[in-house]
């Protein structure tokens, strides 16, 4: 649990991240403790996708595009960690991202470089985590041990923020603020100790827990207000930590009797993080019963929330759904259709705005007080592709028809006696049924299978309650100006001053 500091081998290559996730840690799947994560049925094509792309970073194709050196170590680290001191940064950063993005089809919200910027912020703005006193530790000063700790090792990182689902008429950002004392379902300090601080309970959830190597655990905004101040806390913790139990959802992994579906290689887990009494020690804490630093933090790190890793991911899958669309219209003769042609269209259309969005927030950087260059503003971009991913997967299922269901699998395919009908009565315009199949199911993977319906309510549910966001941008909008212009113009006399 202590930052190893001795052996720095910078950018993680695939053997090692395959290696990494050997270290005894504790994951419940299906009722059963899994014995080997990297070769498990469940996780093995995830994570063998994973090391592909981390190898790639060592290739003469991409090694420049996704490392720079360490100005510490002079390893060559992942530019997921750089932090951004100019535009030319930010431009190295976006295509590091696109290529994350690319090679996994949009379709992994938490990759690598999900977290790195977290992180980064944190240890820039170490000033605001140090005005927090605390006998044992500087909290600033963790943050900056603990990046450093991350890039130099190129740790992949998820992040767990919310409390278990219980009973959310108790939560903290009800006004009463009830802390329901007998069960203290939410994480919380049970004690301190010379070493760190035990801390107790439960946090749902957090992708990628399983094929993780760390967990950020922080509060989001919704959990930031606590009546009780043990329940206030940021640390990091190895997936491997004592007393952590680590929960998976059922796997979509797997497809019986069927191997046609590549992005179900793609399922990243969803878990349930248990503390019973995990010690974490005192360097690993970034927040302890006082929340207004990385509150501050938050609000001023504009990679933040919304970096990057995240806009990529949402322009590579609006493309993909637009694209794979396009090709279903064409593969069935329907494409000319005005009504397709315009679903077609208004896909078209969602993936040009977020080009132009992704063009404005480069557009509206700016370096920072700390020295770092921040994406212009992202709530706006977030709280849109939550409702806009749900429009993409509508277009599409409206427009494949019950071919989204009605396709023959592999081992049909493969049947000498079936074949002939299957050409006959199941090909495409100008493509034949093996390739109009894979095509038809692709799509399926991304809005009929469990695969595809879990990726939709994460794109949903990921940034946070898209109410609650929709509510705060309206209040951090501001319509002063014309909200006065309008007040102005209701107040004028009437024209002809005559009451009606
Ligand atoms: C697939 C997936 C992956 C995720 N991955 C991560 C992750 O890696 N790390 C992480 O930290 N989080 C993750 N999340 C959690 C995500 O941030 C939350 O789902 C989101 O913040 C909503 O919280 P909740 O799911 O607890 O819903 P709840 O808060 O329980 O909401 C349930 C319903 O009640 C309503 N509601 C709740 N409270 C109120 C209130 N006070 N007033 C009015 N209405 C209310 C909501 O609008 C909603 O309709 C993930 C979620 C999903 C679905």
């Amino acid at each position: 649990m202590v930052l190893e500091t001795q052996q720095f081998r910078g950018a993680m290559t695939g053997e090692r991240y395959l290696e990494s996730l050997r270290d005894g840690r504790e994951v419940w799947l299906d009722g059963q403790k899994v014995a080997d994560v990297p070769s498990h049925p469940a996780f093995k094509d995830f994570v063998q996708n994973l090391a592909r792309i981390y190898d790639l970073q060592h290739c003469d194709a991409f090694r420049e595009q996704m490392t720079y050196v360490s100005p510490a170590t002079g390893n060559r680290v992942s530019l997921s960690w750089l932090v951004p001191r100019s535009r030319d940064d930010l431009r190295r950063k976006r295509r590091n991202s696109e290529l994350w993005s690319q090679q996994t089809w949009g379709q992994l919200g938490r990759s690598p470089d999900i977290l790195a910027p977290y992180i980064t912020s944190l240890a820039v703005r170490r000033a605001t985590l140090s005005t927090v006193q605390n006998p044992h530790c500087d909290f600033g000063e963790n943050a900056v041990a603990y990046a450093h700790y991350c890039r130099e090792h190129d740790l992949f990182l998820t992040h767990a923020l919310g409390d278990p689902q219980v009973d959310r008429s108790e939560q903290p950002q009800n006004e009463q603020r009830q802390v329901p004392e007998s069960e203290e379902i939410a994480l919380h300090v049970v004690r301190e100790t010379a070493d760190g601080v035990i801390v107790r309970g439960g946090k749902q959830l957090a992708t990628a827990a399983a094929v993780s190597n760390e967990t950020y655990v922080s509060l989001s905004q919704t959990f930031m207000r606590r009546a009780d101040p043990r329940f206030v806390l940021a640390f990091s913790i190895p997936t491997n930590a004592p007393g952590l139990k680590i929960l998976c959802r059922e796997p979509i992994s797997r497809w019986v009797g069927s191997w046609g579906h590549p992005f179900l290689a793609l399922d990243e887990q969803d878990c349930m993080l248990f503390f019973e009494d995990v010690l974490v020690p005192w360097q690993r804490l970034f927040m302890l019963y006082e929340a207004t630093p990385i509150v501050q933090t938050a609000a001023t790190a504009g990679l933040n929330a919304f970096g990057y890793a995240n806009v990529c991911r949402a322009q590579v899958r609006m493309r993909l759904f637009t694209a794979v669309a396009t090709l279903i219209a064409q593969a069935i003769g329907v494409y000319e259709y005005r009504e397709v042609a315009a679903k077609l269209g208004e896909m078209a259309t969602n993936c040009a705005m977020w080009d132009l969005a992704i063009e404005g927030m480069e557009n509206r950087a700016y370096e920072n007080a700390e020295g770092e260059w921040a994406l212009g503003p992202g709530p706006g971009m977030n709280v849109w592709f939550a409702q806009t991913s749900a429009r993409m997967a509508e277009l599409l299922k409206q427009i494949a028809g019950s071919g989204l269901i009605m396709q023959p699998s592999e081992h049909d395919l493969a049947n000498a006696e079936l074949r002939p009908y299957l050409d006959q009565y199941m090909r495409g315009k100008g493509v034949d049924v093996a390739s109009k199949a894979r095509l038809f199911r692709l799509a399926h993977e991304l809005v009929a299978s469990s695969f595809g319906l879990r990726q939709e309510i994460y794109e949903y549910w990921h940034g946070g309650d898209p109410n609650r966001n929709r509510i705060n941008l309206l209040r951090s909008y501001d319509q002063s100006e014309l909200m006065d212009r309008i007040k102005a113009l209701c107040a004028q006399p009437l024209p002809h001053g005559e009451a009606p």
